[in-house]
């Protein structure tokens, strides 16, 4: 999948992605350190040393950040998950893993790890300020750890809020989960209640905004309630959808009638006797019965139209060994959360090396609506 977002390193396998939008709030905090800040607290120094702590303080928030994020990855990945990365945007960082914690108990220990570490972070930095500060060394390195005491402190308590898809969300979700039982009524309740705190947030934004004058803030309120409230529907929705989908195998919902081309086929024929008429961006490459490969419009655009008589779909389809397939007897869910994490509309469906249908996305979403109009969800 491309990431939006400068790639910075990689930790023990982990794709560390720096979004763009993360250099505003970088920015956002050297300037308010070194010009409101540290003049405020320290008075003695000169604007350029003021600036050198508010970089410096940046610095490290970044990698506390990023510890938060760690912590989680670890725990996750000690657990037998696959973290793809660590995206780190604007309003903090997410980890992204490959699939779901198996049960409740793990997902207890993955979520208290991130604000774990950052009350750890708290912990560290707030004992480094009090004995420079109760000693009345290095001033400047005092006031930094003290600001990124409190930084921290701050990102334990604030993911601490129990609303999915927050920490404290998770823990909230993996206690219901294990007593329930049942993680899709689990996921419905705890983002339920992470919509509703979200509301709160942006209610609170909207009154520092009107009464108090405080722009900064009261946006910042404003637009993690927003973000917040986005991603709580949209794990409510994903909760339904996994429901609706339950029990439903591939073999249930794919085409068995699959338009396939053969892999001597010229260019020229596959787009005017295939896609032209099919109306499809894919089809899988069949050398007599057996399955070769997938040709997809992005295979033939980097073609020049001239070369389209000449070249066959061999020379440009990606192979067999590429492709991703799915099985019969593989869960429609599955099917689904491959095909997005894939980027793909249509995947094929192999038996023993034999293609026997074609799933596509809006098969199982059109699965999903008539389940839904009929009432079944
Ligand atoms: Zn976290």
């Amino acid at each position: 999948m491309q990431l939006r977002g400068i790639n910075l390193l990689k930790i023990r396998g982990v794709q560390v992605v720096i979004d763009y939008s993360w250099f505003v709030i970088f920015l956002l905090v050297v300037f308010s350190m070194a010009e409101s800040y540290f003049p405020r607290t320290e008075k003695s120094y000169s604007t350029p040393e003021y600036w050198l702590m508010g970089i410096v303080a940046a610095l490290l928030l970044f990698l506390s950040v990023l510890a938060h994020e760690l912590a989680h990855s670890l725990v996750a990945m000690g657990q037998g998950m696959r973290v793809l990365s660590i995206r780190l945007f604007i309003f903090g960082g997410v980890a992204q893993v490959s699939s779901e914690p198996r049960s409740g108990r793990h997902e207890f220990l993955i979520a208290l790890a991130g604000p774990a570490t950052s009350m750890a972070l708290a912990c560290i930095f707030g004992s480094v300020y009090l004995v420079l500060w109760m000693g009345g060394w290095l001033r400047p390195v005092a006031a930094v750890a003290g600001y990124l005491a409190t930084a921290n402190g701050l990102l334990a308590f604030f993911n601490m809020i129990p609303g999915f898809p927050l920490d404290g969300g998770r823990i909230l979700r993996a206690i219901l989960w294990d007593r329930w039982n049942d993680l899709t009524r689990a996921t419905k309740t705890a983002s339920r209640i992470g919509n509703g705190f979200a509301l709160v947030l942006i209610l609170f934004g909207a009154v520092l905004l009107f009464f108090t004058q405080a722009l900064v803030a009261g946006l910042w309120f404003i637009f993690i309630g927003l973000f917040m409230k986005q991603s709580a529907v949209g794990s409510y929705q994903a909760a339904v959808l996994k429901e609706a989908l339950k029990g439903v195998q591939v073999r249930q919902i794919m085409t068995e009638n699959v338009v396939s081309v053969d892999w001597l086929t010229s260019l020229d024929e596959l787009i005017r006797d295939y896609v032209y008429r099919h109306h499809l961006s894919s089809f899988p490459v069949l050398d007599r019965e057996e399955f070769v490969g997938m040709v997809s419009l992005a295979d033939i655009r980097p073609v020049p139209k001239e070369l389209w008589g000449f070249k066959q779909v061999r020379d440009v389809m990606t192979a067999a060994d590429r492709v991703l397939s799915l099985r019969p007897g593989d869960d429609a869910t599955e099917a689904l959360t491959r095909m997005v994490a894939a980027d793909v509309g249509r995947m094929p469906v192999l038996e023993d090396g034999r293609l026997v249908g074609i799933v596509s996305r809006r098969d199982i979403m059109n699965l999903f609506k008539i389940k839904s109009d009929l009432g079944l969800t």
